[in-house]
């Protein structure tokens, strides 16, 4: 039977184990995360295929099995496109992240052409718009998700002409000036224009890829709406009033949507009620012995401002010395995958500025910042979230930002201090944190100080609102929103 969805992302949606000698691919374990909501879309369809990458040694890719079903989860299948060691490095370690990564969180100094290898990124794109079309429908929602696979939308259209397309950007879409840097916009424009619907996270990122296509394209403007619910319409730096919602270009009708992910509140409040969880959440608090504690929760990457932060933590302890023994920085900063040449610089400037912080400031019974570089389970994060007093959350640029929501979740609207940038697409769902500049050192000084010195009173206000805000617009609000919208999904033409 063809599939009458079909989900293209490149993260595999299993866990694999390996049982008496064999492969065994299971659930997730945890729920946590966009997979599981982006599984859940499944359940209303008879049949489903998700199409994701796969690395394989040549000997492998000989007798590779490209389908996979998964145990226990019976109306889809995974689709795997076997790639070899070469052919992943320049598609996903260098023209993704060394070319397209920078783009998109407008980092123009830091993005490189020369080192791409277009003809490998559209060759990849390729194979999963035929893998896709092979398995799905006439009728079929194709929805595509993230610019590892901006060339899709084109070569399914070619393929499949009145097939139903939609994309979905995790990341955030730069300025027109910004995007036009890159050499292949115009390829990129004219396939995310082969959609039927193109979603962002905010207004802001839509805007500017409406922005982007007028620069380049012919298109027309055929709908402007006030923005949506709860984003904030004026007064912060990432603010839209309106935006475009539908386009026209060739006579396709192009829909464009903006609504940010939300968390799975009810499983971040599982976990809290679990006994492991609790545990380690009496293990820390005995550990502070009444010293404050913030944390701060990401990847290595220079787009998330590590650098910055652990500047100001800095200059915190250079102006405060009344703070010395009193308070605790917790940062985890997962190491990126090996063979990401752009994030060893990030991560070796991390770890001296630790060691220099730690060394010039710790003693025998305080050290003032632990930093861990491998993830910690989500358990321990969330017991981690709970105890502590701030979260500083205040990367340079992000998509989303989903540790803003989630601590906010942890602490249940009653306590706690949200210290976000404003660069990242949650500020405009939350106007009640503490919103910084990580660009100005005075702001990020002032936003500590104001977080650190914030009453009982004014904390439980602040986080009261954004509780609110995170548990109406959770995952299932966005996911239900979206399913609305693909069930009313038509491929349209006009008259031009
Ligand atoms: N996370 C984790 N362990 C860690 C650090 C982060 O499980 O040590 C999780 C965190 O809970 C969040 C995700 O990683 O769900 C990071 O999402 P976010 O949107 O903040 O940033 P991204 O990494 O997607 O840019």
């Amino acid at each position: 039977m063809k599939s009458s969805l079909v989900i293209l992302y490149h993260r595999e949606p299993y866990d694999e184990i390996v049982k008496d000698g064999k492969i065994h691919y299971v659930q997730k374990k945890s729920p946590n995360g966009i997979v599981p909501t982006l599984k859940s879309f499944f359940a209303d369809v008879n049949q489903g295929t998700w199409v994701a990458w796969k690395e394989v040694t040549a000997k492998q890719k000989a007798s590779f099995e490209p389908k996979v079903n998964i145990e226990g989860e019976g109306n889809y299948n995974v689709l795997r496109i076997p790639l070899e060691a070469k052919q992943v490095k320049h598609f996903y370690h260098i023209t993704s992240k060394e070319a397209f990564w920078p783009i998109l969180h407008s980092f123009p100094d830091h993005f490189t052409s020369e080192t791409t290898d277009w003809e490998n990124f559209k060759q990849i794109n390729r194979l999963f718009a035929e893998a896709a079309c092979a398995e799905a429908a006439d009728d079929a929602l194709i929805w595509i998700h993230d610019y590892n696979l901006w060339l899709v939308p084109q070569y399914i259209r070619e393929r499949k002409p009145d097939a139903r397309i939609a994309f979905f950007h995790h990341t955030p879409f730069p300025s027109v000036d910004v995007f036009n840097i890159l050499p292949w916009r115009d390829a990129i424009v004219e396939s995310l224009l082969c959609c039927d619907i193109v979603g962002f996270h905010v207004p802001r990122y839509s805007e500017n890829f409406v922005n982007v296509a007028r620069s380049l394209k012919p298109v027309k403007v055929l709908k402007q709406q006030p923005v949506d619910g709860h984003m904030t319409p004026v007064g912060v730096a990432l603010a839209e009033p309106e935006m475009t919602s539908q386009l026209s270009y060739k006579g396709q009708v192009v829909n464009i949507d903006a609504f940010p992910v939300g968390t799975n509140p009810q499983h971040i409040l599982s976990v809290l009620e679990q006994p492991e969880t609790k545990a380690r959440l009496a293990q820390i608090k005995s550990e502070l012995q009444g010293r404050k504690l913030i944390i701060a929760a990401g990847r290595v990457d220079y787009v998330k401002g590590n650098q910055e932060k652990l500047e100001a933590f800095d200059r915190l302890l250079e102006r405060r010395p009344d703070l010395h023994g009193k308070v605790n920085f917790v940062m985890t900063c997962v190491q990126a995958a090996a063979g990401m040449r752009i994030y060893k610089t990030a991560q070796s400037k991390i770890e001296q500025l630790v060691g220099n912080i730690n060394g010039r400031y710790g003693k025998l019974d305080w050290m003032p910042i632990l930093l861990f570089t491998q993830p910690i389970p989500l358990p321990h994060l969330l017991a981690y979230y709970k105890a502590a007093d701030i979260c500083w959350t205040t990367p340079l640029r992000d998509g989303l930002n989903l540790v803003a929501k989630e601590y906010v979740v942890a602490h249940g609207g009653k306590d706690g201090v949200l210290v976000l940038s404003e660069f990242v697409g949650a500020a405009v769902e939350l106007p009640e944190a503490i919103l910084t500049n990580p660009y100005s050192l005075k702001r990020m000084d002032n936003a500590i100080e104001e977080a650190l010195a914030m009453s009982p009173e004014e904390q439980e206000q602040r986080m009261s609102k954004m509780y609110q805000t995170v548990t109406d617009y959770d995952v299932k609000y966005w996911a239900d929103r979206l399913l609305d919208q693909f069930k009313n999904l038509k491929h349209e033409t006009v008259s031009e």
